[in-house]
């Protein structure tokens, strides 16, 4: 091979803002809505609308991620640029540029409620980068669009942060997410009523841009399947299967019923290990309305999310849901399973017909393939918090059977008796000596525990009894794996975050940045980009949550209002 040709195709030039290379294949190739003129409108036929981001009073820059910049070979001068501030707070668009919002429609905490659509969301376009990869880049907050229904297509700072923040931590998690680019603000106030209670005041209006290889929802297809337009639910079926699974369907120009069933099953697994990272970070998404699902499995709109603090399952940080906690922590893998079955019936139109029901049942069995994959893998996922492999089928039946599956079920439950921080339970727990030979002693432990509880006084003689007996089971299963304690807690380690973006350490943020301090925002950016290795000086962003915020808003619930 020529080695001055590899070297070249392998480097990445960073480019500058006019140097990017768009290609806008979604609008290339899908049916768009022949109205230009921007006012609210139901539209039909249709997967977009053209409409220009707002021109804003005085735009200015927040918080930029060149980690995400060089996804597509931005330079770091050319994101540090004041036209960068204008292009991505929508006041300057790049020539190839074809902003447009898209048409979908969704099922909002169980109800059909028909067409949604972006109502402050305006993807600029598709760029390319020097490996032939594709990114949409998408504002938030960019004003109306014809989507917008009543509302005014903006976002206030405190929401846009919290996107911002989120969508980076999760994807150094290794959650699969949607990447933030940059945060601005626009220098326009946005009037909201934060808790729904008649005290709407004027806040600091601003924009984040989205970036991901496509914001396609499940309810992008539903919205035509609910008003019976089968073609066009076939046309973005064609073309997602095309383009965003073009690697799991190469040379596939139109797919079969077969492509579109073995399509469905890798939504479904992708969907599955989106939740499973969720319930393994202590992530709880808010707000699991189909419209919020990616069709590439990533986790996409972060409204009123929250993260576990101490371990309660049946917890949800969205006051709108607070009464029937349909998407609380325990009953994710459940609605993500509910939102798959309505996905279900928006394709069974094109995988059945009248003499076969062929298409039906395979995605019953996918469906019922998740359910079951999910639970073999949570207890997997589990087990691995722990340090531990899961047992080979015969040593399982060996030991008692589905001893594994009842060591993880009494340690959820002994979570939830006293209360206690999840994320430093693990961390914790990968520091007690397992291995001692004089067997495991209260005083082994206790120090090392004693700073993961909320309420300590809820600790009972029997709740010591039982942690210790748990404890006891533990390290003898520990024993199976003939793993050192440096090893495990190394294993351990690479599962278990020590950073998390806890609600109160965002709201802290939040409170700085309102007031024109961007610092919270950068420290926590810069911490979170490696959340599982210890940093020095950083010990306060892994602290539990300080009293102070256990009822206060944005630290322990949040409304829908952004
Ligand atoms: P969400 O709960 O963020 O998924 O939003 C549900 C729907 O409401 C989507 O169609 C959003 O685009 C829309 N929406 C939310 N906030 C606004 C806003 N401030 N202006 C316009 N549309 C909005
Ligand atoms: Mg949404």
């Amino acid at each position: 091979m020529n080695k001055t040709t590899a070297s070249i195709t392998s480097a990445k030039k960073p480019i500058s803002l006019n140097d990017l290379c768009f290609d806008n294949r979604f609008v290339r190739e899908l049916p768009g809505d022949p109205e230009t003129e921007n006012f609210c409108r139901q539209v039909e036929g249709a997967y977009y609308s053209f409409v220009k981001p707002a021109v804003t009073v005085n735009p200015s820059l927040v918080a930029y991620s060149s980690s995400v910049a060089s996804l597509f070979d931005l330079s770091d001068d050319s994101g540090k640029s004041e036209q960068f501030v204008r292009v991505f707070s929508g006041n300057e668009l790049l020539p190839s540029m074809q902003p447009f919002s898209m048409c979908y429609g969704g099922h909002q905490f169980g109800n059909w409620a028909g067409q949604l659509g972006d109502g402050r969301a305006i993807n600029l376009g598709e760029v390319i980068n020097q490996h032939g990869e594709r990114w949409y880049l998408q504002l938030k907050g960019a004003g109306i669009t014809p989507y917008s229904r009543n509302a005014d297509g903006l976002a206030v700072l405190r929401s846009s942060v919290r996107e911002f923040l989120c969508s980076e931590a999760m994807h150094y998690l290794g959650v699969p997410t949607t990447r933030a680019l940059s945060l601005t603000l626009t220098g326009d106030t946005v009037v909201r009523d934060m808790f729904y209670d008649g005290n709407a005041k004027p806040e600091l209006g601003a924009v984040v841009c989205r970036v991901a290889p496509s914001f396609t929802r499940f309810g992008n297809f539903q919205l035509p399947a609910s008003r019976g337009d089968i073609d066009l639910v076939k046309k973005l079926v064609d073309y997602t299967i095309t383009t965003d699974f073009s690697d799991s369907f190469p040379g596939i120009v139109e797919p079969t019923k077969d492509n579109i069933l073995q399509w469905y099953q890798e939504v479904s697994e992708r969907t599955l290990e989106m939740v499973l990272h969720w319930m393994r970070v202590g992530f709880v998404h808010g707000v699991m309305n189909t419209d919020n699902m990616s069709i590439l499995g990533l986790t996409i709109d972060y409204g009123p999310y929250g993260w576990l603090e101490n371990y309660d399952p049946t917890w949800t940080p969205n006051t709108t849901d607070a009464s029937n906690r349909r998407y609380r922590f325990e009953h994710q893998p459940q609605i993500a399973h509910w939102n798959l079955l309505q996905l279900a019936n928006t394709i069974l139109p094109l995988v059945d017909d009248e003499n076969s029901d062929e298409g039906r049942k395979v995605l019953e069995a996918t469906l019922n393939q998740f359910a079951e994959n999910y639970q073999a893998r949570h207890l997997v996922m589990q087990l691995e918090k722990l340090g531990l492999k899961p047992l080979a089928e015969e040593q399982a039946i060996l030991e008692e059977k589905q001893s594994d599956a009842v060591l993880i079920k009494d340690l959820l439950t002994l979570l939830q008796s006293v209360e206690t921080d999840m994320t430093l339970f693990y961390r914790c727990l990968a520091e007690v000596d397992v291995m001692s030979s004089r067997g495991l002693t209260s005083g082994s432990y206790e120090s090392i525990l004693a700073d993961i509880y909320y309420q300590p006084d809820q600790i009972t003689e029997e709740y010591s009894l039982q942690l210790h007996q748990w404890l006891e089971r533990y390290a003898k299963r520990c024993e199976s794996e003939g793993l050192t304690n440096i090893e495990r807690k190394q294993i351990m380690n690479a599962i278990n975050p020590l950073y998390v973006l806890r609600n109160y350490l965002s709201q802290t943020a939040i409170d700085k940045a309102e007031n024109g301090d961007f610092s919270g925002v950068e420290e926590l950016m810069e911490v979170l980009k490696t959340p599982y290795t210890e940093q020095e000086g950083k010990s306060h962003l892994a602290e539990k949550r300080p009293e102070w915020a256990r009822h206060r808003a944005g630290c322990s619930m949040l409304s829908c209002s952004s």
